[in-house]
Parts: structure tokens; C-alpha cells; sequence
């Protein structure tokens, strides 16, 4: 049994798995998905340590779908990168991250939105421009945006990225690495790209509290990270923090900033504007 969808989709074979149908069908739905208004974003405060100071949000994916109700992003970014969806979702994403920081006045409050940004869309000859042009639109500073990109997407033409991040920075568009620590190249990508952002992948954060056995190496290794970012010109994020040690121990280490469920977890539109 095989029916074909709208725009030829396969939506059932018999050799396929559950998981493989399962993926099939929501890559099918999601075609179209942010032209429905299922899209949406969630926003996680970021602040300034140690006053703790809003310095910004990072914009959060979510898929209201109209049968499986509300989506997280790890169910469907990878399934929208495989089939090239990413970049209808993506130019979505940074419509929509844009409209809401002009909406919130980021310009006059010097507020920073965070945007998720996939290879694909990353690697497109265009990309710089469309970043510009979006600014221009919607009446935003480059300070006001910044693009967090992952190591593994960078890898693999490292001089192009390397300029692309440089015409980012003149346009003042602050370029994050994302999940800093948890890939295999991040020291030789520090060394070549100019990220003006180090994000600390949560993972890290785990074992700072003084009752993990691995305290003391989780403290070393975060006191190196912020030696490297200082000496490399760069900021530092740390992002998961869950507990108020977590938050005294990255003050004492001079982290810049940070976000985590302990400040605030991803918010709707409305409940972050609350906190502006
Ligand atoms: P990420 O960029 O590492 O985002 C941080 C994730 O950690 C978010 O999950 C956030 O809700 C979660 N988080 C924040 N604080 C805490 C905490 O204190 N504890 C714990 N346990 N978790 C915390 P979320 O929203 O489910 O996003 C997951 C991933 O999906 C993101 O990881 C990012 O890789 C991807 N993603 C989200 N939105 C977009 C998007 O618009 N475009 C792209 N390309 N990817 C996106
Ligand atoms: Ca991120
Ligand atoms: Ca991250
Ligand atoms: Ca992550």
C-alpha cells in the first residue's frame, strides 16, 4: 500500500519502519508548516553575571502541530535539515526572532536576540545579505542579533565561514559557538574564526557543585575556557544553569553571562515580554 501525498510524498511503504513512517509523515507536514502559522518561538532570558542584568533572549523553536500538539525542536530541526525544510523554517525563525526585538524596542534598550542557525542556512552564497536586509527591515542594530552556529557546521569549509562570521562582525552581529566543548575541533576553530561568543553546553555545569565528586575538574576546566575566551577576545555564555551554586561559582569565575532554568525557563512571547 503506497498513497501519495499533495506534493508526492510517500506517506506509507511496507518496508519502512515505524520510526522511518513516523518521520516520514512529519517531514510531509511540516512542508508548509510556518506559511500555516504553526511555527512559534519560545524566548529563554539571558543575563549579565553577577548583576543579573536581561541582556538579551535566545529564540527557541516550537511546532504547534494541529494533531500532536506542541512539538520540541530536537523531533523536528534534524528531520527539517535532512530535506532541506531547514530553510523555509530558519527564514521563519529569523523573521519572526527579528519582528518580536523590534516589537520589544530592542534597539532603544540595547537588548540582544539570539537566533539558532543551521548549516544549511549558514552555507547559503547569500547569507550575509539577508542578515543586512533583515536588520534594515526591521529597523534593528547588528547589536541587537546574534547567530549562534555549532562547530560542526563550520568544519567544513572553514575559510568561507571564517568570512562570513568577519562580514557579520562589521555588521555588528555578535557570532556565537554554540555547545562549546562537546565536538572534537573547538580549540583549532577558536584559533581560526573569529567568534566573538563562547557558549559553555550545559553539560559542562553539571559537576560545578561543591557535592560532585568532579568538582574540582569542572572547576579547572571552566577556569581554563575563560582564560582562552579572555585571551582570545571573546565572551563567555553559560547556558543551563539549574541551581544558585551553579550561578555563584560562574561569578566567581568572571563568566559574563548566563541562562538557565534557574533564571527563567524558554518562555512564551507574552510571558518573556513580562520580564522586559
Ligand atoms: P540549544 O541551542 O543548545 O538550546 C538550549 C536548549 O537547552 C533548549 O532546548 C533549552 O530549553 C534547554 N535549556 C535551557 N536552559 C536549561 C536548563 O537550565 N536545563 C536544561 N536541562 N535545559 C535547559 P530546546 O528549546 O528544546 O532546543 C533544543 C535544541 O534545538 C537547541 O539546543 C538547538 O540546537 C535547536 N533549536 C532550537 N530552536 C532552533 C531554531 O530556531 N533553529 C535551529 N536550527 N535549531 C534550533
Ligand atoms: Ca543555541
Ligand atoms: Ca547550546
Ligand atoms: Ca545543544
Amino acid at each position: 500500500v503506497k498513497s501519495q501525498g499533495r506534493n508526492g510524498a510517500v506517506r506509507f511503504m511496507p518496508h519502512m519502519s515505524a520510526e522511518e513512517q513516523r518521520r516520514r509523515n512529519l517531514e510531509f507536514d511540516l512542508r508548509g508548516a510556518a506559511a500555516r502559522g504553526e511555527l512559534c518561538l519560545y524566548y529563554q532570558p539571558q543575563y549579565s553575571l553577577p548583576q543579573r542584568q536581561l541582556i538579551g533572549f535566545e529564540a527557541l523553536v516550537r511546532w504547534q502541530h494541529p494533531k500532536l500538539g506542541l512539538i520540541p525542536p530536537m523531533q523536528f530541526i534534524p528531520l527539517a535539515e535532512e530535506s532541506r525544510l531547514i530553510l523555509e523554517v530558519g527564514n521563519w525563525v529569523l523573521h519572526e526572532a527579528c519582528r518580536q526585538a523590534a516589537e520589544w524596542h530592542f534597539p532603544e534598550r540595547r537588548l540582544c536576540m539570539s537566533v539558532n542557525i543551521s548549516a544549511l542556512q549558514f552555507e547559503q552564497p547569500d547569507f550575509v545579505a539577508q542578515i543586512q536586509s533583515l536588520l534594515g527591515q526591521y529597523g534593528l542594530n547588528g547589536e541587537n542579533l546574534a547567530l549562534e552556529l555549532t562547530e560542526s557546521m563550520v568544519q567544513r569549509d572553514q575559510a568561507h565561514a571564517a568570512d562570513s562570521i568577519q562580514r557579520l562582525q562589521d555588521l555588528g552581529v555578535r557570532v556565537a559557538l554554540d555547545d562549546f566543548g562537546t565536538g572534537y575541533s573547538s580549540l583549532s576553530l577558536l584559533q581560526n574564526l573569529p567568534f566573538h561568543l563562547l557558549k559553555v553546553d550545559r553539560s559542562f555545569l553539571n559537576d560545578l557543585l561543591y557535592s560532585s565528586s568532579h568538582f574540582n575538574r569542572a572547576f579547572t576546566l571552566l577556569e581554563v575556557v575563560m582564560k582562552l575566551a579572555h585571551n582570545l577576545n571573546m565572551r563567555v555564555v553559560a547556558e543551563g544553569i539549574e541551581q544558585e551554586e551553579q550561578y555563584e561559582l560562574l561569578c566567581r569565575l568572571n563568566c559574563h553571562s548566563a541562562q538557565g532554568y534557574w533564571f527563567a525557563r524558554p518562555l512564551p512571547a507574552e510571558a518573556a515580554a513580562g520580564l522586559l
